[in-house]
């Protein structure tokens, strides 16, 4: 009796080891097939990640190509290259949405947007396949040294310097002197355009510029003209007017070919507040400024500035 027991209870335990066994291995084979699958998953993100690059050009040839027709009932017009840095923050999406869509407006506009970020991100990657506007999409973080901290001041630091060089870089490496009829424009994310300033800076033959609305400590800052000769002679400005040349980012455009025919770039070393000055110097002297928009009566742009929003809580699911 004991004899059959014991042989009962070692058939028993042989089979709890058999089943052991084969549990683990069939655990063991499970694992390995979900981590296969985790690497599958992760190489397809990548090529998903590769593609969207792709995918974003693919459609932006398509936006061009759309375009295309409608630049020819746009009568020969110059193309604009409106040069826009940006940077993330809570108003990003909300800057960039009324300026795009300010842009729906022109009918020349090439835009080029320069994201301050170490990668493309979606959200401005979506908003530009949205937008259904000519867009290249580009990328060049500020280095940390020069990046403004929350609590500086805005004036502390020189804002869009590797951007703006980024987009400058891009038209030289990807437009001909003499080939493509351009403007280059400097249009910050913050700033409120009236369209008419789209169609004043078609007529500049070097460098034309206009008044800007609250900036420089007044309502507005302006060229002043000579009565006589109707040239640029001097700026009304609240801040260092003896500039020489005393206009904001937003109050000039440029002729394309003058900056594929120079070297011109923004730089860091530049003293606070002169990076335009400096940057025109290039390029002109005073008195060969094009004044535009009414012989600079009109104020067609204003260098607003957005509040920084109270964000304390952010709601999942939901992109602002
Ligand atoms: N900007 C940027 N990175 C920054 C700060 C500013 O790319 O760290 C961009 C910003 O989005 C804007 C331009 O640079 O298009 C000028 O910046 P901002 O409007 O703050 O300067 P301000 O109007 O005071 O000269
Ligand atoms: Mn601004």
């Amino acid at each position: 009796m004991e004899r059959s027991g014991n042989h009962c209870e070692m058939r028993i335990k042989r089979f709890a080891y058999w089943f052991t066994g084969l549990a683990i291995v069939v655990i063991i084979w499970k694992l390995c097939l979900i981590e296969s699958s985790v690497d599958n998953l992760q190489s397809i993100r990548k090529i998903l990640d590769f593609h969207k690059d792709q995918l974003e050009l693919t459609q932006q040839q398509l936006v061009f190509l759309e375009n295309l027709a409608k630049k020819k009932s746009a009568g020969g017009l110059p193309t604009i290259y409106a040069v826009t840095p940006t940077y993330w923050r809570h108003v990003q999406k909300a800057e960039l949405t009324r300026i795009s869509q300010t842009l729906r407006l022109v009918p020349n506009v090439h835009w080029i947007v320069v994201e301050d970020s170490e990668t493309k991100t979606d959200l401005v990657r979506n908003l530009i396949a949205e937008s259904g506007l000519v867009v290249t999409h580009l990328h060049a973080k500020t280095p940390p040294f020069e990046q403004l901290k929350d609590k500086d001041p805005r004036w502390k630091r020189h804002r869009g310097v590797e951007q703006r060089n980024a987009a400058l870089k891009w038209l030289r490496s990807n437009l001909q002197v003499n080939k493509n009829n351009g403007i280059v424009y400097f249009m910050d994310d913050d700033n409120t355009y009236n369209v008419k300033v789209f169609e004043e800076m078609a007529k500049v033959k070097k460098v034309g510029v206009w008044p800007v609305g609250l900036v420089g400590g007044l309502n507005a800052e302006t060229p002043i003209l000579d009565e006589k000769s109707g040239k640029v002679k001097g700026y009304k400005s609240g801040w260092k007017a003896d500039r020489p040349f005393a206009i904001d980012m937003a109050g000039f455009a440029i002729n394309l070919d003058l900056i594929l025919k120079s070297e011109a770039s923004f730089s860091y070393k530049m003293e606070k507040g002169y990076q335009e000055s400096e940057f025109l110097s290039y390029f002109i002297k005073k008195e060969e400024l094009e004044p535009l928009a009414d012989n600079c009566t009109k104020v067609y742009v204003w260098h607003t500035r957005t509040e920084k929003p109270v964000v304390n809580g952010v709601v999942p699911g939901l992109e602002v």
